[in-house]
């Protein structure tokens, strides 16, 4: 069990790492741009508006890495500590950064401040998309999640559809790592939709923005539309928009689903293989690392 645990989790978060590098391609395309221009897009090549090298990956997984780091060096999780790393990060001048990112990172290192200013502007996808190391550390002790989700959101993105939706994606990965079933997340979403059906993937309009909602709705559809993990990210990065992230977060469900049989072998060689490594020992440090939280 322990292995299968293991197993999932990493298929987790190496597919998140490839549905960015995948949909980094494809970011802010139509889908008939897409089609056009390369008939299905299935392969890790690069370009895109970033012109990305073959491989490389976006902020999407270069920020959930500094969130883990921090969980690891700091011997567990402390919001400066956690804010800190994004700094580090930014410093480094990444390829992408989003305008709301920038912002909270820049307020932490000008003004030491932790938690952004509340904003109906800031229900963007980039709290989301890096929070699965938080939910790696919390499988041994689920009680801290809610916390240390929130807190890390609220360095940057201080918005409650940001926050729900962070919540909800944290709930189902977990649910799929922990039994490998995916009707354990239908419910989960379905009792979530249940309660805000603003939400519903049910009707897909195919809007694929960055906007959490248009995030959520795109990666709930494909994911439940589809019977693989190659299915699930192509379809999802195919749909153009805020593809990186929203194929990072597909890769996550999908990987966590099917483990990494289901992961093709070409994306594997095709990435970043540094990305490959680090992800491998991060989820293996965030697995074991003792629970140890110091919100403010
Ligand atoms: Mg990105």
């Amino acid at each position: 069990m322990k292995n299968d645990v293991f197993e999932r989790a990493l298929a987790a978060y190496l597919c998140f790492a490839a549905g960015d590098a995948l949909g980094a391609t494809t970011e802010f395309m139509l889908p008939r741009e897409i089609r056009d221009k390369y008939g299905i897009h299935d392969k890790i090549i690069g370009g895109g508006w970033l012109h990305l090298k073959a491989g490389n990956v976006t902020d999407d997984t270069e920020m959930s890495l500094a969130i883990g780091d921090s969980l690891i060096e700091n011997g567990g999780y402390t919001v400066q500590g956690a804010a800190a790393s994004f700094a580090r990060w930014m410093k480094k001048k990444p390829v992408d950064i989003g305008s709301t990112v920038r912002r909270g990172i820049v307020n932490y290192v000008t003004k030491r401040s932790v938690v952004s200013l509340y904003s109906t502007f800031s229900a963007g996808n980039g709290a989301a998309m890096r929070n699965f190391p938080v939910v790696l550390y919390c499988l041994k002790d689920w009680v801290w999640f809610e916390e240390i989700t929130i807190s890390q959101c609220h360095i940057t993105h201080n918005n409650e559809l940001s926050d729900m939706a962070t919540l909800v994606l944290g709930e189902v990965v977990k649910a799929l790592i922990e039994t490998g079933d995916k009707r354990a997340a239908l419910d989960i979403v379905s009792e979530f939709i249940k309660k805000d059906p603003t939400f519903s993937h049910s009707k897909y309009n195919g809007e694929a923005s960055g906007y959490i909602k248009d995030t959520f709705r795109t990666v709930m559809h494909y994911f439940f539309d589809s019977d693989s993990l190659y299915e699930t990210v192509v379809r999802t990065v195919n749909q153009g928009g805020d593809a990186d992230t929203n194929g990072a977060i597909a890769g996550m469900l999908a990987g966590a689903l099917y483990g990494m049989d289901g992961i093709p072998q070409k994306w594997l060689r095709a990435l970043d293989q540094d990305v490959v490594r680090l992800i491998t020992k991060q989820t293996e440090d965030l697995l074991n690392a003792p629970m140890n939280v110091i919100l403010l």
